[in-house]
């Protein structure tokens, strides 16, 4: 298959995470994994991100590539509407907490939290990612995000390694989102 440049955007998750192991404030360009996306479906009504510019989608075909799926096909209840449609909630749901606590520490209710959250159980501290530099909420939203990418790239990883190298794509948030702003449109003609 002829490569396009678009193929190596595994690369942008690369330096997404491996930034924001350093840096905490690197974790706000993973709005950009939402906004691309939604602008395309909005605008265009397509799923153009999803089939080539989406980084992840791009990580988990280059690690299928390398053989590290075991290419199985998914259980039916993982691709039936009612765990899509519950996942997709569950998840904008996560983002809505994470925009609450920034909130929170933005108005001093709170301090700010150091530390990155894993599956939403797991708490790892986090301290040597802030130097202080920006305002203590925008460190927080940022804390919070990176915990939500961290979180659905393991599950897509996971996802990756049992079934097919898309699978994750099945049930992604993004994905079931952009798919009925595109049925949406489509409808109106
Ligand atoms: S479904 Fe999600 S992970 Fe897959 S390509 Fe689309 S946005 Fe990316």
């Amino acid at each position: 298959m002829k490569k396009h440049w678009y193929h190596y955007l595994w690369l942008w998750s690369l330096f997404y995470f491996g930034m924001g192991f350093f840096n905490i404030l690197f974790a706000w360009l993973g709005l950009i994994s939402f906004a691309l996306p939604l602008i395309m479906a909005i605008g265009y009504g397509n799923k153009l991100f999803c089939n080539r510019y989406c980084d992840r989608g791009q990580t988990l075909r280059a690690l299928g590539q390398l053989g590290l799926s075991r290419r199985r096909d998914m259980p039916g209840w993982m691709k039936s509407k009612a765990f899509r449609y519950g996942f997709m909630v569950f998840f904008f749901a996560m983002f809505g907490s994470v925009v609450y606590t920034t909130w929170l520490v933005y108005s001093g209710i709170e301090s700010l939290q150091q530390m990155v959250s894993l599956l939403w159980t797991f708490h790892f501290p986090w301290e040597w990612a802030y130097s202080g530099a920006v305002s203590p909420w925008a460190a927080q939203f940022a804390f919070g995000l990176y915990s939500l990418m961290l979180t659905s790239e393991v599950i897509a990883l996971g996802t990756m390694l049992l079934f097919r190298p898309r699978s994750w794509c099945v049930y992604c948030p993004m994905g079931t989102l952009t798919q009925l702003i595109c049925q949406h449109k489509m409808r109106q003609g």
